[in-house]
Parts: structure tokens; sequence; C-alpha cells
């Protein structure tokens, strides 16, 4: 059966990253005007606190698994919009350290490593992916040519894993997965993207120019199995989605009734107003998408993660957080009127910075045509 009630171990570790985000809410408008900054790795708030992920560490066994909990502090942490504490796990090392051998597992496996796939004119489809590699059979390195754009993370991490095109053969250009670390001869970082939201996240293009990288920085990936790492990822995304638009609804609640005013949920339509109305509205629909995500991971927990388990679970996580998002902070801008707008509150941040959740990290229409594939058995060809 599934059960959805928390451990005394996991209602701890999600305290510890509530009380770090009530922190974070001091910084939210500051990186909201400064995008160009990076946060630091630690804020000194927090040096002298605990990290939830490290209490995880000790007291997993009480928990209701790894993937649960970790998803928990992934949800609580996005309540405070900024991260006292930077990932130490990015996307690109999750690949090296699921795809490369020993030896690449020892070189990059503890760097911090984006994620490159985007190209202008390649996002929801990689099979647009532009990006070049060819062998200098005099050297044995390869060299890289390709314009990445909206890599998250990039400014802080290490380097990233960059998917281009390999050598042609039997006419067809296969993808290649490279490490590229910060330092090799031509890459050329372009800095910080101006975006509409999140603001604080960190995002940012770059370009390869007969970039050379060495034959071990080849990681030898199948790009269907690569995939499967957003699997596990996609949920989280689709929370942190969700846990912005759940800071709106608060906020509106907040605003519309007073701190302490109980909705009385068990009066019928007919008696409750209609602004109570459409407030329960948004808030079945927040209950509704946390359980869809909470449900994944509980799978993820039982059938393992990296194995292709819950690619559908993923997906409608994906797609109903990312449209909840959209709709949850929508519906509290319209509940707000005049005042949602104001700088004055984080209100018309939130709203700015929901809307990207319905768009990466597989963007809403996509991850609904997963769902589709697989409950009407067509294949990618049938149904794109
Ligand atoms: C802040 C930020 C961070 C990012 N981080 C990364 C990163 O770390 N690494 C990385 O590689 N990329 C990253 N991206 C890129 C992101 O993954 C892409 O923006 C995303 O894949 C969508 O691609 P696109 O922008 O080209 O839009 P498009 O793919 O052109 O989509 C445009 C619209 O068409 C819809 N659409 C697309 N295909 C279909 C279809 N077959 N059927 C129906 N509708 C469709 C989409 O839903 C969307 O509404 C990031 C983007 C942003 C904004």
């Amino acid at each position: 059966m599934v059960d959805f009630s928390f451990t005394d171990a996991d209602k701890k570790i999600a305290a510890l990253a509530r009380e770090e985000a009530e922190i974070a809410r001091g910084y939210s408008r500051h990186y909201d005007k400064h995008e160009d900054e990076i946060e630091p790795k630690m804020f000194d708030e927090v040096k002298d606190r605990p990290d939830p992920l490290e209490v995880l560490d000790s007291l997993e066994s009480e928990t209701s698994g790894r993937v649960i909990v970790e998803h928990l502090v992934t949800m609580e942490t996005a309540r405070g919009d900024v991260r006292m504490r930077r990932i130490k796990r990015h996307l690109g090392d999750k690949i090296v350290n699921y795809a490369g051998t020993e030896e690449q597992r020892k070189l990059f496996g503890n760097k911090l490593l984006s994620i490159a796939m985007t190209e202008p004119g390649a996002g929801s489809d990689p099979s647009m992916i532009r990006g070049t590699a060819r062998c200098d059979d005099a050297t044995g390195e390869w060299v890289l040519n390709a314009e990445k754009i909206y890599c998250s993370a990039f400014g802080a991490s290490d380097g990233a894993f960059v998917f281009v095109r390999g050598p042609e053969k039997n006419g067809v250009r296969p993808f290649m997965g490279f490490v590229v670390e910060k330092g090799a001869p031509g890459l050329v970082e372009l800095g910080q993207v101006k975006k509409m939201g999140i603001r604080s996240w960190d995002t940012a293009d770059f370009v390869l120019q007969d970039c050379r990288v060495p034959a071990i920085n080849k990681i030898d990936v199948d790009f269907k199995k690569t995939m499967i790492v957003f699997n596990g990822t996609r949920p989280g995304v689709a929370a942190m989605g969700l846990a912005i638009a759940g800071s709106l609804l608060e906020f509106t609640r907040e605003k519309l009734f007073g701190k302490d005013h109980a909705i009385d949920y068990a009066k019928g339509i007919r008696t409750r107003s209609a602004i109570e109305d459409r407030l329960i509205r948004l808030e079945a629909l927040y209950e509704a998408t946390l359980l869809t995500i909470l449900r994944c991971k509980w799978l993820e927990h039982r059938d393992g993660t990296n194995n292709g388990a819950t690619k559908v679970e993923a997906a409608m996580s994906k797609a109903l957080g990312g449209k909840a998002a959209r709709k949850i902070t929508q519906g509290c801008m319209e509940l707000l009127g005049p005042e949602g707008l104001s700088e004055d509150y984080l209100a018309e941040k939130w709203f700015r910075d929901a809307r990207i959740f319905d768009i990466f990290e597989g963007a809403g229409d996509v991850n609904r045509l997963i769902v589709a594939r697989s409950l009407l058995d067509y294949s990618q060809k049938e149904l794109n």
C-alpha cells in the first residue's frame, strides 16, 4: 500500500530545510535584482547549522527512503528562492558516475559538471543538436564546435557534460558526450543569461570554438540511456515549481483572510464566498500535484533509480507540476489584484519565477507526449 505519512526523521530533516529557506528569503529580492552575482558556496548564517542532507546520511534508516527525503529537502529549499548551500551534485557528474569508466569516474566523478544539451534551435528536440566533434588523429584529442545556451549552474561549476554530434557513420552523425572542463582551450564563456524569473538560478551560455579535450574526456554514453537520469530529476524540478506556487498561495491566503482565518472546508459551495472557493480550488490543485510527485518518488524508492522504471510517473509529475506552478500563480495574482504586482512583496517575483518550471527539464507538452505514448502504446515516431 502507498503510505504518504512521514516518519519523525523525515519531518525533522524537512523542518531543517524549511528553517534555512526562511533565512534565505531575506536574500530573495537581492538576487532577483543582481542576477550576475553567483551566490556563495555557503552563506554565513547556515555555517553552524546542520546540513539537512548530511542529517539524512546519518538518519537514513529511520526515514521513508533517501529519494523521498531528498525530494522533500529540494521542495523545502525552493521555498527560500535562494540556496543557502550550493548543491553537491549536478546532472553532468551524475551521468559520468553512471556511464563513465572507473578511470573517468575517478577523474571527473567528484567535479561539478552541468549538462549542456540545448543549442539555438535544439531545445525540446535534441535530434536538432548541431554541435560537432571530430578526432584529431595526430594528437588523439577531440575537437569540439558548438554553441550551448541556458546551461544551469555553469557559472559555479567545474565544467559541463556536453552533447554533440560525432563523425558521420553510415549517413548518421551519432550523439557523443564529452566532459569539457573550465579552462579548456577553445571554451569561450559568455556569462549569465538575463531572465524573466528565477534570477538567482545560475544560467550561462558558452561556445566551443575548436575546443580541444583529451580522449579520456569522451564518455561512452548511449543517448537514450542517459535520458534515464531525467526520471529522477523531473519530479524534483516539478516540486521546486510547486514550492514557489505554494509560497504565493500562502501569501495570498494571508493577504485575503489574515493569518488566523480558518477556511471551513466542510461548508458547501452555496455557503462559502467565491474568493474562498477559488482559493480552495488552487489548494486542491496544489495537493493533487504534491501527491503525484510523492507517488513518483515512492515508486522510485521501491523500484530503483536510473533504470527507467518511473519514466511515465516522472513525466506525469513534471507535466502536472509545471502546469500547477503556472495555474496556481496565475490564480493567486488574479485574487491579489494590483497588490500582487507591487515590489513591496515577493508575489510578483514568484509569479515570474514559476513560469520556467513548465519549460525546462522537459516542457509540459513534451512530458504530456511521453505520458500519452505510454497510455496509447504509440512509438515516438507515431506520436510526436
Ligand atoms: C533557466 C533555464 C535553465 C536551463 N538549463 C538547462 C541546462 O542545464 N541544460 C540544457 O541543456 N538546457 C537547459 N535549458 C534549456 C531548456 O531545457 C529548454 O529551454 C527546453 O528544453 C525547451 O526548449 P526551447 O526553449 O528550445 O523551446 P522549444 O523546444 O522550441 O519549445 C517551444 C514550445 O513548443 C512546445 N513544443 C515543443 N515540442 C513540441 C511537440 N513535439 N509537441 C507539442 N509542443 C511542443 C514546448 O512545450 C514549448 O511550449 C534551460 C532553460 C532555462 C530557461
